[in-house]
């Protein structure tokens, strides 16, 4: 900021994008300008785990209207959210559309309207800090990947709506597990946890396997 004077925000520049011009509006109460157009996406659109990427696209239907103590500004902007889903932390994203409207008070003197709200420096009015706002509070507080996002399995860690409906860790040995087990307790014959428990004693760890032969209930 080179010259920041009382209001910061003075010498817009007409070329930033959400600088609007009322030069075609005029100045005589009820005469109205519309206009499309697409711009960058504002920086720090963002709350929480999702956000507007910074430069992304975002489609404005404009309106100004004059009225006797300034030009009031009618947005409504379109854009895409990205980030993480509230339940999986999966990847999300969606539409965002929001309408904005907001007074530009003519600057009655040397700007020190600048408190109160809105002005216009000179026939220039800058958008961005509105269109900022309102897409902030647009953005979802838990966005889900889908309606009915299932979360992450609470014992594992795994996102449920890619691990299936019979995902589960219950009592219930995987079958392929199942036969291993069996293998080894044949193996192992009648004193399948000495050796284990021989072991245990010996390191003192208190380490214990326990057995297929152990009761477990
Ligand atoms: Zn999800
Ligand atoms: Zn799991």
């Amino acid at each position: 900021m080179p010259q920041s004077r009382k209001n910061p925000s003075a010498r817009l520049d007409p070329r930033k994008p959400l600088v609007f011009s009322t030069l075609d509006l005029g100045r005589s109460p009820g005469s109205e300008y519309s206009q499309q157009r697409t711009v960058p996406a504002p920086a720090y659109v963002e709350a929480g785990l999702v956000g507007v990427a910074e430069g992304s696209d975002v489609e404005l239907d404009v309106r100004m209207e004059a009225v006797s103590e300034g030009v009031l500004v009618t947005v409504t902007a379109r854009a895409q959210v990205t980030g993480e889903c509230a339940r999986c932390l999966g990847p999300v994203s969606g539409p965002v559309e929001v309408r904005a409207q907001e007074l530009f008070a003519y600057s009655a003197d040397d700007g020190q309207a600048g408190a109160e709200g809105y002005s216009l420096q000179g026939d220039l009015l800058d958008f961005e800090p509105v269109l900022h706002d309102a897409l902030v509070l647009a953005l979802p507080l838990a966005p889900l990947c889908q309606e009915d996002c299932p979360g992450l399995c609470v014992e594992c860690g795994v996102p449920l709506a890619q691990a299936g409906p019979d995902h589960g860790h219950g009592p219930a040995i995987d079958p392929r597990w199942a036969s291993l087990q069996e293998a080894a307790a044949r193996l192992g014959g009648p004193g399948a946890g000495g050796s284990e428990l021989d072991e245990t004693e010996m390191n003192g760890n208190g380490r214990r396997t326990p057995s297929a032969g152990e009761p477990d209930d």
